[in-house]
């Protein structure tokens, strides 16, 4: 167990809180009990006192023999007092151990995410610097490299800096997290970030031939402007990825009832069914072996745009048809 250490001391410190207060509630009831035992024999004596046929030495018997009852009563008092509290110690240690395991769960977990994904992380940092390390090495150790292989490398080393680029781009935003979000938070027109994300990814499209449909309707939700352009890019440079050549991608930007949605919809390679459960998961990419061209990414997309849905109170649902296509409609709240 990794944190053996950490379940025992809180265990100890939850079984010291219980003991602290098991033990001065016994000794305050010890207290009062002594005290009203007192209290009783001190009346006793008065109405002895008071009775003329018990003389001096009968006196002093019976208030030896009550002095010796209330000794008693008191040592009985004290095991009594002594056995509540080892079961109470019994019963602490017991369930201050689980307590302690029910407590420390949820930080277990967190810690393992947070290694995977440091783990997870330092792999895909690490890839492209090997690739360009290697490249380097291969061609200083050659005598007779030209200008023409020099630039061959450097332009091959830029490519490998533009995907280290994103990359320490996408892991900035997922440790961002979301916290100070809520503060930019205002009405925004999800047919507006819809408008600046398709332009801003028109261009990447018109590299593959692929044609963008859009249709929009005007509609209104709480948020942040600029995360909520971000969430539809994801989805739009995913689509122009798992997309042939010469396709379309519609988009959509509408209302139902209360909520308001915006879908992206492609005819590319669609979304295993045993995939489907972790697309959102960190760094987590389907097989793409199917596909003669590697497909760049680092599994991060979805898990960001993930947290950017979670951050707006919106809900994804997507359809996905291995060979024919993937649609991701995303819903929030209407205002
Ligand atoms: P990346 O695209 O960088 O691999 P994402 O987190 O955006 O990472 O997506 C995770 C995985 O989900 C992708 O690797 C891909 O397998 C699958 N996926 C996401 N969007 C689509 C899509 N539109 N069509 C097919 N597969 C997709």
């Amino acid at each position: 167990m990794k944190f053996k250490n950490a379940y025992l001391k809180l265990t100890g410190f939850y079984v010291l809180i219980v003991m602290l207060v098991s033990i001065g509630f016994s000794l305050s009831l010890y207290k009062i009990s002594s005290n009203e035992i007192d209290r009783g024999l001190g009346k006793q004596n008065n109405l002895f006192q008071n009775i003329p046929s018990i003389n001096n030495t009968i006196f002093d018997q019976l208030d030896f023999l009550r002095q010796r009852q209330i000794e008693e009563s008191k040592a009985s008092l004290r095991l009594k007092l002594y056995y509540f509290n080892l079961l109470i110690l019994i019963l602490a240690t017991i369930s201050s151990y689980f307590l302690a395991q029910y407590t420390m769960k949820p930080i277990e977990e967190a810690y393992d995410v947070q290694n995977r994904f440091t783990a997870d992380a330092s792999h895909e940092l690490r890839t492209p610097l090997t690739a360009m390390r290697s490249e380097i090495e291969v061609n200083l150790r050659d005598p007779k490299l030209n200008i023409q292989e020099a630039k061959k490398l450097l332009k091959s080393n830029l490519e490998e800096i533009a995907k280290l680029e994103s990359l320490s781009s996408a892991l900035l935003r997922l440790a961002r997290g979301n916290d100070n979000f809520h503060k930019s938070f205002q009405r925004v027109s999800l047919t507006e970030v819809t408008e600046i994300a398709v332009l801003k990814m028109r261009p990447i499209a018109e590299k593959k031939q692929i044609l963008i449909e859009a249709d929009y309707k005007e509609v209104y939700i709480y948020g942040d402007n600029q995360s909520l352009s971000e969430l539809v890019a994801i989805f739009i440079d995913n689509a122009i990825k798992y997309s042939p050549k010469n396709s379309k991608i519609s988009i959509k930007v509408g209302q139902n009832k209360d909520t308001a949605f915006f879908y992206v919809k492609d005819h590319g390679i669609g979304i295993k069914a045993s995939d489907l459960p972790h697309i959102f998961e960190r760094f987590y990419r389907a097989d793409h072996s199917r596909n003669k061209e590697k497909i760049d990414g680092y599994g991060l997309g979805l898990s960001i745009a993930n947290s950017l849905i979670d951050l707006h109170k919106g809900t994804i649902n997507i359809k996905s048809q291995p060979g024919e296509g993937s649609q991701f409609t995303v819903k929030f709240k209407r205002i």
